[in-house]
């Protein structure tokens, strides 16, 4: 059994969700996640933003430009009229439902809902779709078996129960269960989601509670890129990473995959293969947890990072400074991404600065506080354990026209971590690029 995603750039458009279709049925039992047609959930946020200011007029406006779209699409979709009313029919319940919010008080509950309606959207037209081509397929609803718990954790085991009783029950009869991403329960039972690009996450969930033979996450470009393809020329698809050096590009921008979706995939030694839509007979991208000895993989780079350094005499032989320092940050919600100490200082990044004023007025109990904005963490993934020499020359050698505010080495064995002024980026990941994969890639 295979768990296969189809993100928004492959479901995009009728002739996506075509091709789609074409692609997973091959007459092997499996489970297929969607999320919403691309840009769907991005003009949801817009409508949850015009209820909670109560622009009623814009919400239920941009509902019915929303609405055509689907029509059209509904007519580009399906050859059988019977279908097509079916498909209709369903839009409207929920193009309805949408519109129902005019006359409620907004809540986090309400903008929840809203939310979830473009992954109900694209799962009941791809349904009726495959049942018009005579595919065996079932819309298994997400919301029965998808929950959270209080602090936003999803819950393994009743995702393992429900899918594991229902195949049983199904005795192979059922060719694509079909289900959406990124919407689940909350531990209240409310409509809730996974967070912004939660559908990988939810096909790890599913392929991670069930240890399936693979995870595959289908998206519109050729797998994981050995640096960011909207800077740099002659990038090329990494064919494999492990399962840490995955984790580290997903969260330092390669954008291609949701950070924090491969831990359940990882936990259950389920290999994750990227791959691409447009290419299907393309070998992608696999991660696994196997290791090439002594490689560097790929650079990413994540912008609007904020650093904050404290220096203080204080620090010199002195314990709990740092602990002092890093509660600040506890208190206040924020997590911090690069450190770097000194005798007599400490440094270190935050990607989010909504409570930078409150953490800088505490910071100053502990010392001289200096704040930089507009940085960019550059970030080197690879096999890069202590062992394997030379890496670290060569890293920054490439970077020996950028100025650099804070290294990170050492947190893992997967990564070294730099960080520059957001105007330098792309000249940094252009010299790394040419240092590091000039001609050692396929
Ligand atoms: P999907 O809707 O298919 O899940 P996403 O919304 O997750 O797709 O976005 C994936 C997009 O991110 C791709 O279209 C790709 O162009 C882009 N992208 C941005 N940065 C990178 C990177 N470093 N490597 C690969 N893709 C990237
Ligand atoms: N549709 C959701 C989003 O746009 C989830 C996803 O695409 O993975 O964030
Ligand atoms: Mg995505």
């Amino acid at each position: 059994m295979k768990v296969l995603k189809f993100g928004g750039t492959s479901v995009g458009t009728p002739v996506r969700m075509k091709a789609v279709a074409k692609l997973i049925c091959d007459g092997n039992q499996k489970i297929v996640v969607l999320s919403a047609m691309s840009g769907t959930t991005n003009t949801l946020v817009e409508v949850a933003g015009y209820f909670q200011k109560c622009n009623t007029e814009s919400a239920n406006n941009t509902i019915n430009h929303l609405r055509q779209k689907y029509v059209h699409h509904v007519k580009e979709l399906f050859s059988n009229k019977d279908y097509a009313s079916e498909a209709t029919a369903k839009l409207d319940e929920i193009f309805n439902f949408l519109h129902s919010f005019s006359n409620v008080d907004y809540t986090e509950s309400v903008e929840k809902a809203i939310l979830a309606q473009g992954e109900l959207m694209s799962t009941n037209m791809l349904v009726l779709y495959l049942k018009e081509l005579g595919v065996k397929a079932q819309l298994i609803p997400a919301l029965d078996y998808m929950k959270i718990d209080e602090n936003g954790e999803p819950l393994m085991l009743p995702i393992r129960k429900f899918w594991e009783s229902l195949l049983k029950n199904d005795a192979g009869q059922t060719e694509i269960f079909l289900t959406q991403g990124f919407i689940c329960r909350s531990a209240a039972g409310e409509i809730d989601n996974l967070q912004r690009g939660g559908s990988d996450y939810t096909a790890c969930l599913i392929g991670g509670s069930l240890h399936t033979e693979e995870i595959q996450i289908w998206t519109d470009i050729d797998g994981m890129h050995n640096n960011d393809p909207r800077f740099v020329d002659g990038t090329q698809p990494v064919r494999q990473l492990n399962f840490e050096e995955a984790a580290e590009l997903a969260y330092f921008g390669a954008k291609i995959l949701h950070p924090t979706c491969i831990q359940p995939a990882r936990y259950s030694r389920v290999p994750v293969r990227l791959l691409n839509t447009m290419q299907p007979d393309a070998p992608g991208t696999i991660i696994n947890n196997e290791i090439q000895k002594g490689c560097i993989k790929a650079v990413a780079a994540k912008d609007n990072i904020t650093a904050i350094k404290v220096v203080s005499s204080r620090m010199l032989l002195a314990t709990g400074f740092l602990r002092n320092i890093f509660e600040v940050f506890e208190r206040f919600k924020t997590s911090i991404d690069m450190v770097a100490t000194s005798e007599v200082g400490v440094s270190l990044s935050i990607d989010n600065d909504s409570r930078l004023a409150p953490i800088v007025e505490e910071l100053k109990k502990c010392g001289t506080v200096v704040v930089d904005r507009n940085m960019c963490i550059i970030c080197v993934v690879g096999d890069l354990e202590s062992q394997n020499l030379g890496f670290e020359s060569k890293v920054t050698n490439a970077l020996r026209h950028v100025p650099i505010r804070m290294i990170s080495y050492g947190g893992s064995n997967h990564n070294i971590s730099f960080l520059i002024d957001e105007a330098d980026k792309e000249a940094a990941l252009k010299a790394l690029s040419k240092e590091l994969f000039s001609d050692n890639q396929e």
